[in-house]
């Protein structure tokens, strides 16, 4: 699944593509995807001029002069960047004609993403959006903050960070890694956490999701990011998916338990 600095690294890799491109058609080949979509959307995006591509957690917001297309990946989905010569692939859901003669397309074989078209930024108008927590990147996610949301909180830290209403776009993979880098164990309770603790968390996550974007995002399932090319992003993971696997600091076993139904991956010897 996509998290945060693969979310990125795509509305990086769309947008010189949409930059003030207009949208000459659009094509439905679904009615649903995680929801029904709007019957309407296809006529109602036709004509707009792409004048912003922005990221809001894991939503991608394509916008214009009133008019907002947002798209969440779900899942499986993936955008990539096509030429009209090149034909539409299974699971191609939904297409962009570009006034450039470039197709955007939206591909995902689960259908758990989301395609919808408002006039007001969703931001300000749906409550997928509007609900959300702060950036990790912004400075509204501090140590103060993430202290102070997480006094009474009887939840593992892993599953606070991974609630998109504490902190947006965190998931396993970025979760696991954070927390390996900050020498804290997934499991600990985060009420528990002393202010430094919250510290080291917060510049980890900082550090590492800065680390993947610049690393072009990672995935792990087959990737196809918006030139088109398969495979997925290289990022050296020190604990995620490291089962039994030497700890890069101590040597000790990387141990596998769960955590809220979820598989977490640390090291019993250098997270406390
Ligand atoms: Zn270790």
């Amino acid at each position: 699944m996509p998290e945060l600095p693969e979310v990125q690294t795509i509305v990086d890799g769309i947008e010189p593509y949409l930059l003030n491109k207009k949208i000459v058609k659009c094509n439905v080949y679904v009615k649903k995807l995680r929801w029904k979509l709007q019957p309407n959307l296809a006529r109602n995006i036709q004509g707009f001029k792409v004048l912003k591509i922005s990221r809001r957690a894991k939503y991608i917001i394509i916008s214009g002069k009133d008019f907002y297309l947002t798209i969440h990946l779900g899942m499986t989905g993936t955008l990539r960047i096509a030429n009209k010569k090149d034909s539409r692939e299974k699971h191609d859901h939904f297409e962009l004609y570009l006034s450039s003669n470039l197709i955007l397309r939206f591909n995902d074989p689960r259908k758990f993403g989301m395609v919808f078209y408002s006039n007001d930024s969703p931001l300000l108008s749906n409550k997928l959006l509007m609900d959300l927590g702060p950036e990790p990147l912004e400075s509204d996610f501090n140590h103060h903050y993430l202290y102070a949301i997480s006094r009474n909180r009887n939840v593992a830290i892993k599953t606070l960070l991974m609630n998109a209403k504490i902190v947006v776009g965190i998931g396993n993979i970025y979760a696991s890694e954070a927390l390996f880098l900050s020498k804290i164990k997934p499991q600990k309770i985060s009420k528990k956490l002393s202010k430094k603790n919250c510290k080291d968390i917060v510049s980890s996550i900082k550090k590492v999701l800065k680390k993947a974007i610049k690393k072009g995002g990672s995935t792990i399932n087959d990737y196809i990011n918006v030139d088109g090319k398969k495979g997925y992003f290289q990022y050296d993971f020190k604990v995620y998916g490291r089962t039994h696997l030497p700890c890069h600091i101590c040597q000790n076993d990387i141990s596998q338990i769960k955590i809220n139904q979820r598989s977490s991956f640390y090291c019993k010897k250098c997270q406390k």
